[in-house]
């Protein structure tokens, strides 16, 4: 039969407060246990939570780059149950009023075609603590560290409207980009700041009628949620061809064994007994401060690749490398704005500045020892024939670990190309005189040694002379 996967996803981003959601604890990442603790966060009787406004602007800003409506009114609810890293028995959510609904983020499905995935609620929420099992034989006890209780989470929750696990893929791929374009979240899947909740179900290709899902919870690596989602579109299809029946549940991700495992039934069988939480007033946002907000969003990465094609004239690949990230983006174009060449800068960009960084072990252009008005410095060089681009490579790697210009490097190592044609003269009639039988051949029609004199000559010049004129001269000697 025909199978056809449904899926929607559930991503968690933390956002980048400096304090939680509901107290003024630090959200530091990697403190020691329990040292960013009050009790507000400890939920101990009589504290009462203030809510962190920045989280409900961050709130909005990913919600308009989502296409979101923002509500008027919302209001946060407790969600009951008990875990032992949620020492107040419930965790602070929204629930029937949550502050942003019926978004959309558009991605491309396998063929490449676009492609709409609906982007159903995006709420608020603090997180949970966490349980450390400690690596001692024997040991019978579990530690709670409870610095990460009440950080503030944004939920956003998409529509069962993804196909594959590549769209799902893409889908948190773009989500993250945009969330770390807009500052809200670092994107850290590896520290935990975005995780994702898949629900997967299928069904016979043309039915309507969704099958039962499973929910697979906390995947946090872009592999891991493609593996996940593979993994248990499989093992759903197999166990309904078998005769069985796939039971709601939730499930985990085994990344060593590549497996998804059910997890108990009992705790699915949750009744969280919702209610509007008494110690928090309801969020009021008025239409100015939506439309204060949407002027005050950054440029999005969608329509800075488009605007990198179009006024730049640059290829859909280089537009993609370069507005992967904000930095890289305002990199290229401050040095754009010093050197017109837009290809040319691109080509750097992408080839030395990102090789170099990746080489150094820096994930962000902002580390850069070379700046755009030294890349552009440069790239001057070059176009007035100053030096070749060969000798280039050899400045930029100077400016990367001396940070002096271009200029200054050129002066100071006496790389300025030669130009002059009988200085040039003078290399290449050398070379031939030390390769006479060579030299015949060539002017006997064996084109191949044309690079091994152009090779020679340019070593002898150390790579300065003008290799057009190389050419030129070369060819003036063999007609003569
Ligand atoms: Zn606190």
């Amino acid at each position: 039969m025909d199978w056809e996967m449904v899926v929607g996803l559930e991503v968690h981003s933390q956002l980048l407060t400096k304090t939680k959601i509901f107290c003024g604890c630090s959200t530091r990442f990697g403190a020691s246990p329990n040292t960013q603790v009050c009790p507000v966060c400890l939920g101990l009787p009589g504290a009462l939570p203030v809510l962190n406004k920045r989280v409900v602007e961050f709130a909005i800003k990913v919600g308009l780059a989502t296409g979101c409506t923002v509500a008027p009114v919302s209001r946060f609810a407790r969600k009951n149950y008990f875990y032992p890293d949620l020492p107040k028995g419930y965790q602070i959510s929204q629930y029937e009023l949550p502050i942003l609904e019926f978004g959309h983020l558009d991605i491309e499905d396998d063929k490449g075609a676009p492609k709409r995935i609906g982007i159903t609620r995006i709420h608020m929420e603090e997180d949970a603590g966490k349980l450390l099992h400690p690596d001692v034989p024997g040991a019978d006890y579990s530690l709670v560290d409870l610095n990460r209780a009440c950080v503030p989470l944004l939920e956003i929750v998409s529509e069962p409207d993804i196909r594959s696990a590549g769209e799902a893929v893409r889908y948190v791929k773009k989500l993250r980009e945009i969330l770390v374009y807009l500052g809200v979240c670092d994107g850290n899947m590896n520290e935990g700041s975005l995780r994702v909740d898949a629900n997967v179900s299928v069904r016979p290709r043309g039915r309507e009628k969704f099958g039962t899902r499973a929910e697979i919870k906390n995947v946090n690596s872009f592999k891991f949620l493609e593996q996940a989602i593979n993994y248990e579109r499989e093992r759903q299809i197999e166990l309904i061809e078998e005769g069985g029946t796939v039971i709601q549940e939730t499930r985990l991700f085994d990344a060593a064994k590549g497996v998804t495992l059910g997890m108990r039934s009992k705790e699915e069988a949750h009744d969280y007994r919702y209610f509007p939480d008494p110690d928090l007033l309801p969020i009021v946002i008025s239409s100015e401060e939506v439309e204060k907000a949407k002027e005050l969003l950054p440029e999005l990465p969608d329509p800075k690749r488009e605007r990198f094609r179009t006024s730049y004239g640059l290829p859909a690949l280089d537009a993609d490398v370069l507005c992967s990230a904000r930095e890289l983006a305002d990199f290229f174009e401050e040095a754009v704005k010093l050197h017109s060449d837009a290809k040319a800068v691109s080509n750097w960009v992408m080839g030395s500045v990102l090789k170099n960084l990746n080489r150094d072990g820096f994930d962000s252009v902002a580390f850069s020892p070379v700046t755009p008005a030294m890349l552009a410095g440069m790239l001057d060089l070059v176009k007035n024939g100053a030096i070749s681009s060969k000798i280039a490579k050899e400045v930029f790697e100077e400016m990367w670990t001396s940070k002096k210009s271009a200029e200054a490097i050129v002066k100071e190592k006496g790389l300025t190309q030669i130009s002059d044609t009988s200085e040039i003269e003078a290399i290449v009639d050398a070379i031939i005189a030390k390769n006479p039988s060579e030299f015949e051949r060539l002017k006997g029609g064996d084109a191949k040694l044309t690079g091994f004199f152009v090779g020679q000559i340019m070593r002898e010049s150390k790579g300065k002379a003008n290799p057009g004129l190389v050419n030129e001269l070369l060819k003036k000697k063999m007609d003569s």
